[in-house]
């Protein structure tokens, strides 16, 4: 039998291997499976990023619930997190959002999602694979079709962030923000958000366009150049700048520097274990130890998990984890919602900048001190196995290892990981210490021993 989910879900090129038949039979597989549970008539919650294929796939993975006897509550553009926090809202069944997340504008994908907002559990994943594949579907009678309405969740997502933050220490320095929402999902709800919070807001790409016409959606430094001189020109307080379906939040400073997720991530984590005196974060094995370090401070705990956010949000749900994160600027607050939330990372942020006082950069440089390097190696041959040679060799030198996603090397002032990547034939080396020159010596160290691994 094949396999139809990723890390999170199921993505591809739309019309081509996302068609509306896929969608179809998704909806039936989905809807098959939560009836054969017991439920009588379940109630699942569907919506989009706004790809220019994401009308149609959504009617067809709508029609195949109804045609199992399934009510749907269709809530149309919305982030992929407000659609998890409509699960819980609307008091669901379950979920779907229709979104690539920050892929080019080609892609789109279904994520599933389990009545409290979380991505599917892998057991009910099987099933679901296991129906669609085998078209194993439980049609209902005529007069058992499920039914369909429509509803805003815009309105009361944005309402329960207002209701976590400190509107009124954000009202009184009335930060200047420039928003880059990527024409995304966000675009319906950041700048609003912003405003209502009683921010100074300039916008921009904030209509939705499933083209992406202004930049990749994907928020990373290369693709945010021109962005990053915008906060700067306009003199800004700070920038933030989302993906396309806006689970992501990623910041720029006063001064137009790119942060690195981790460090914003860093940011949260520190003004979420002083106001709770302490707690348990959860991130991956791929994240600054500024997070650890912050833990040692502030009476924290930290749990590593392997690199994914729906790895984070169970590890979270599990652990009963105040905060979670990625070092790609992806923040969880998992009694809000069980996924990054960029708005929800967003209003923290805005909060934590105006209660400081202080410059953005101030607020950055005030963490503690790591520095990282990052490359990668393109590997024809089996990038898994080399990885597993690296850590038999760090073994054999005594090295301490930590084997949790990848082969990741600790020393006593920092680490590196060396890592396959999931989809691409390609191994990723991270390293990290308390100085520049430490912190390229563990990125040889981690590069060596791969050289050595694919010699044998
Ligand atoms: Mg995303």
């Amino acid at each position: 039998m094949g396999k139809l989910f990723g890390t999170f879900g199921v993505r591809g090129i739309a019309n081509e291997k996302i068609t509306p038949e896929f969608a179809l039979k998704m909806g039936m597989a989905f809807g098959t499976m939560l009836k054969r549970e017991g439920r009588k008539r379940p109630l699942v919650v569907v919506g989009r990023d706004p790809r220019v294929s994401g009308e149609m796939l959504k009617e067809a993975l709508i029609s195949g619930l109804l045609s199992i006897g399934v009510d749907v509550i269709n809530v149309g553009i919305a982030p992929t997190p407000a659609i998890q926090f409509a699960c819980r809202y609307f008091r669901t069944d379950g979920g779907a959002v229709i979104t690539a997340s920050h892929n080019p504008p080609e892609y789109n994908g279904i994520k599933l999602l389990e009545p409290n907002g979380l991505g599917l559990k892998k057991e009910r994943e099987a099933v679901v694979e296991e129906l669609f594949f085998n078209e194993n579907f439980d049609r209902a009678k005529w007069h058992d079709i499920g039914e369909i309405r429509e509803e805003d969740i815009i309105r009361p997502y944005l309402d329960a962030i207002k209701s976590r933050v400190d509107m009124e220490a954000i009202k009184r320095r009335r930060p200047f923000v420039v928003v880059d929402t990527s024409n995304g999902a966000g675009s319906l709800t950041l700048p609003y958000l912003l405003r209502e919070l009683g921010c100074k807001v300039v916008s921009v790409n904030a209509q939705p366009d499933g083209h992406f016409p202004a930049r990749n959606p994907e928020p990373n430094e290369e693709n945010l150049r021109s962005f990053m001189k915008i906060v700067k020109a306009l003199g800004a307080d700070f920038g933030v700048a989302q993906d396309g379906d806006a689970d992501r939040a990623v910041f720029i400073d006063e001064n137009g520097n790119f942060i690195q997720g981790d460090k914003t991530f860093a940011l949260v984590v520190k003004a979420m274990l002083q106001e709770n005196g302490g707690g348990l974060v959860v991130t991956t094995v791929a994240t600054s130890h500024i997070i650890d370090e912050l833990a040692k401070q502030y009476n924290g705990k930290v749990i590593k998990t392997k690199v994914g956010d729906l790895i984070v949000s169970r590890a979270l749900l599990e652990h009963n984890g105040l905060v979670g994160g990625e070092e790609n600027g992806g923040v969880i607050f998992p009694d809000f919602v069980l996924g990054r939330d960029g708005a929800m990372t967003t209003a923290k942020i805005v909060e934590i900048f105006a209660k400081s006082g202080k410059k953005f950069s101030e607020l950055i440089d005030e963490l503690p001190r790591f520095y990282q390097v990052k490359t990668k190696r393109h590997i024809s041959g089996d990038r898994h196995a080399a990885v597993e040679k690296v850590a038999e060799l760090a073994e054999q030198r005594g090295f301490r290892l930590d084997t949790t996603d990848g082969t990741k090397i600790l020393f006593d002032d920092g680490w590196v990981l060396v890592r396959a990547s999931g989809t691409e034939p390609i191994i990723r080396i991270f390293a990290e210490a308390k100085d520049e020159e430490k912190a390229e010596e563990y990125l040889s160290i981690g590069l060596e021993l791969l050289k050595e691994s694919l010699k044998v």
